[in-house]
């Protein structure tokens, strides 16, 4: 006999946002607190509404969750993992990540979604984040900000 687990996917859009300051390299990051009830530093990501396109969510949870406004430069990737939700159902989903240029706002702005934002030296960042697969996405966005910067 088997049995089927009941499967559900989502879609989500993410950033990288950064900017230069004295010539290093920041980018904005988010801490949460897991169902473990230990915090987990994350790059800010989130659903996409229905009217909305992956790039206009992007841009928009990236303001939510950390307060700053950015312009889109490039795709950076994509990432998909899985996990049960509270009514046991598994989740599979599709995250994809976009390089933001910072614009404007500041990180005191966040919402209340997270437990905190803020600007982390690139090489900081990376260590910090709590999963592998956020940690490549930051390493391919410092690549192409490394090209970008050098042009
Ligand atoms: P939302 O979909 O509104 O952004 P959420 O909390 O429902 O919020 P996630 O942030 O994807 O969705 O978190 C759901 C689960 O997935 C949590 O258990 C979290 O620890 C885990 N999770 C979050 N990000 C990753 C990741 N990059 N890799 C693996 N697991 C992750």
């Amino acid at each position: 006999m088997s049995v089927r687990e009941k499967v559900k996917e989502q879609v989500s859009s993410g950033g990288v946002i950064f900017r230069e300051v004295d010539g290093r390299i920041n980018v904005g990051l988010i801490t949460r607190t897991a169902r473990s009830g230990l915090t987990v530093y994350c790059l800010p990501k989130g659903w996409i509404e229905k009217d909305e396109t992956p790039e206009e969510a992007a841009i928009r949870e990236v303001r939510e969750e950390t307060g700053l406004t950015g312009r889109i430069l490039n795709k950076i990737g994509e990432i998909n993992y899985f996990f049960y939700s509270d009514k046991k159902e598994k989740i599979v989903k599709d995250v994809h990540f976009y390089l933001l240029e910072y614009i404007s706002g500041i990180t005191a702005d966040h919402d209340e979604e997270v437990d905190d934002a803020g600007w982390f030296p690139f090489e900081e960042a990376i260590p910090l984040l709590s999963y592998k697969n956020e940690r490549e996405i930051l390493i391919k966005a410092g690549d192409m900000i490394r090209n970008i910067i050098s042009k």
